[in-house]
């Protein structure tokens, strides 16, 4: 069994325990290749390694990290086809979306902050006072935690250490234990291209010693987490402790709104890649579509339609549309909201079903006119299940789109643009396509509204979230006693 190991402070290594944990391919349920276990030792080493490493790093120019960074991303562009067969294995991707979406991506995550790190901008240095000239410096905040999930953990490597190492700061990323393998590569392709030993550090394992205590570990300055809205509110929880800064990118249940006016065939399209790319395991994923009552009928027929299309296969095939869940556990949870959907009632109008055989796969799942109220409206699902309900106005489909807690992305699809405008303005999430669903951009934000968490990953307002603002105010008097010391001196 192939091990592959941890990186801290410039060396991959083994956990302190000698402990190593399966990572399992979830289309085989195989074991394809062992991590490092690693407990509070680990995570003391790798946070050491990351705050000495600070106090060099966070004194290179931004030229310096932008050349290192380019220089990634040109050498995992250089194992592009590498990186899509270990992440396709291990993640259970299918290899057309990892190949042309996820490291693609990725690479092209880590080019934008590579240009964003000579980038630092605000406002200009003048005399907003009389006789002071103030300026704003923009520091590195210091030894960065990332935590990140399994759906997408190239694309996750890359969003959680580029913008910090850009930034100045230095990175201990924990990747999701059940998707350890492409940031280990990352990482020891980091020091390959020349990042020094302790900028960039990754520990693994899913055990209770490893993500608490990166979280509460006293050299630690911010904790950057995706991942469930459950385990953010535990994080930001722990960080009250020391006031440690906290950037959350949580759960969704995004709104799919479908006007009458809307091209049905493309929205059909839209909602049947927006439900089920990545086996609906995307925080953005059309889980709750929203069809006006004169065009409903039409828009289910031509979805249900192309969701019986959608090919469930060994992900390594340029044919498989939609492959396992990540775990079984992961399939127990989805097939558990299934089951109370159907128990309540709701109508199923396909899937709901575990295929034969090996692997975590789970089918299409489509439900109808489910009240807003119940679970299955109102909980995250995370896998291929989406409710499809009938609206009858405008401001029917604003209040029961906003009517749940998350607010992460949406989508509206009408061809009125003042319409689109409006909807767009009134809807609480934090992206909202019009006439599309889930496309990013690097120079824009992805990130949440509500209990979808708060702060940006991409674009520079992620770079500004891994920056503080240190105001800086000179005095250009040079007098023993200013006039505003009237205030205690004064007056004679
Ligand atoms: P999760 O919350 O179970 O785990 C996420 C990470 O946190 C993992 O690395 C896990 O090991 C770690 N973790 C778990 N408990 C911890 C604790 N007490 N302290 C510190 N770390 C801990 O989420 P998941 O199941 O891996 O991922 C799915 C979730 O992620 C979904 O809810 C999804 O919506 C969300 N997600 C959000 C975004 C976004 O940008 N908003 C992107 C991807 C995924």
């Amino acid at each position: 069994m192939e091990q592959y190991k941890m990186i801290i402070n410039g060396e991959a290594v083994a956990a302190e325990s000698s402990n190593w944990e399966a990572v399992i391919n979830p289309a085989s349920e195989d074991a394809i290749a062992e991590v490092p276990q690693a407990d509070y030792a680990d995570v003391d080493k790798a946070v050491q390694a990351a705050a000495s490493a600070f106090t060099t790093w966070s004194k290179t120019t931004p030229v310096e990290r932008s050349t290192l960074l380019y220089k990634l991303a040109d050498a995992l562009e250089a194992k592009a086809a590498e990186l899509s067969q270990i992440e396709t294995l291990n993640a259970g991707k299918p290899i057309k979306l990892v190949a042309n979406g996820d490291v693609p991506f990725a690479i092209d995550n880590i080019r934008y902050f590579a240009g964003q790190s000579r980038v630092v901008d605000g406002i200009a240095a003048r005399e907003f006072v009389e006789g002071y000239t103030s300026t704003v410096r923009r520091e590195p905040v210091g030894v960065v935690v990332s935590i990140a999930p399994w759906n997408y953990p190239l694309m996750m490597a890359a969003w959680k250490i580029s913008p910090v190492v850009a930034a100045g700061n230095t990175v201990v990323i924990k990747p999701a234990p059940q998707t350890p393998l492409t940031t280990l590569i990352l990482a020891q392709t980091a020091l390959e291209v020349g990042f020094p030993p302790g900028v960039i550090n990754v520990v693994t394992g899913g055990g209770p010693g490893v993500g608490e205590p990166l979280v509460t570990h006293p050299a630690v300055r911010m904790v950057s987490f995706t991942g469930s809205t459950r385990t953010g509110k535990r994080i930001m929880e722990l960080a009250s402790q020391k006031v440690t800064r906290v950037q959350l990118e949580l759960g969704g249940k995004a709104p799919f709104i479908v006007f009458a006016d809307a091209d049905i065939e493309a929205a059909a399209y839209g909602a049947v890649v927006g439900a089920y790319v990545n086996t609906g395991q995307d925080c953005t994923a059309a889980t709750r579509i929203f069809v006006e009552r004169s065009r409903y009928r039409d828009f289910l027929a031509a979805f249900t339609e192309l969701s019986q299309q959608v090919r469930l296969g060994t992900p390594q095939a340029e044919t498989t549309d939609m492959g396992p869940l990540i775990s079984m556990d992961q399939r127990h949870r989805v097939h558990g909201f299934v089951e109370r959907a159907k128990a309540e009632g709701i109508s199923l109008q396909m899937g709901g079903e575990i295929p034969e055989g090996k692997g975590f796969f789970y089918k299409p799942t489509i439900f109808c006119e489910a009240p807003t109220q119940s679970e299955i409206m109102q909980e995250e699902v995370f896998g291929p299940v989406v409710v499809v309900n009938p609206i009858d106005s405008e401001a029917e489909a604003i209040a029961v789109a906003n009517d749940v807690k998350y607010g992460l992305a949406a989508s509206v699809w009408t061809k009125d643009t003042a319409r689109a405008w409006r909807v767009a303005g009134a809807l609480e999430f934090g992206t909202v396509w019009i006439n599309d669903h889930l496309p990013l951009a690097s120079e824009m934000p992805h990130g949440g509204f509500k209990e979808s968490g708060f702060g940006k990953d991409l674009s520079r307002y992620a770079f500004e979230e891994y920056t503080i603002a240190k105001h800086v105010m000179f005095d250009l008097s040079g007098a023993v006693k200013k006039p505003w010391h009237f205030s205690v001196f004064g007056p004679e």
